[in-house]
């Protein structure tokens, strides 16, 4: 594991991406405006493209074509969509998958258990 102040890996690039696009979707709104779906439309799309590990990119812009257009209609919506694009990945390396239905658990409002209420 690379210390944190020297170049991020994959890995560190990717925790810090996960967690900002999650973080992302839990901030979206529940009714969002016309404008609004759109403009995270573009966003998903413009960070396929510009995410700089580059076999990662191509992976993630062919799962979008293939059936997997972002959802953005409602929060909820959104971050279940984001939640399969993470496990596509997760799949692909050999990990476990992350139940979506608990992604706003992870999120957003913190575990039913309380471990994240300090
Ligand atoms: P991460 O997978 O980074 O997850 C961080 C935390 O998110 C987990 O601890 C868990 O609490 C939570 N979580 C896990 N799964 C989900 C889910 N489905 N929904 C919600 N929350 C979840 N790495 C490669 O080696 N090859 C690739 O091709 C590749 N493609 C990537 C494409 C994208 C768009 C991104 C953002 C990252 C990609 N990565 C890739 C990085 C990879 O996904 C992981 O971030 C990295 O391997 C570190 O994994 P980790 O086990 O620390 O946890």
């Amino acid at each position: 594991k690379l210390p944190t102040d020297c170049p991020p890996d994959v890995a560190q690039l990717g925790r810090s991406s996960w967690t900002l696009l999650h973080s992302i979707t839990a901030q979206y709104p529940e009714n969002p405006s016309p404008e609004k779906q759109s403009e995270t439309r573009t966003f998903m799309q413009t960070f396929a493209k510009l995410y700089p590990c580059w076999h990662c990119a191509g992976d993630f812009q062919e799962w979008m074509k293939n059936g997997n257009a972002p959802r953005v209609s409602s929060r909820d919506e959104f971050g279940r969509w984001m939640c399969e694009a993470h496990n596509a990945v997760n799949v692909k390396l050999g990990k476990k998958e992350f139940d979506c239905g608990r992604w706003e658990e992870r999120w957003r409002t913190g575990w039913k258990d309380g471990r994240c209420d300090f």
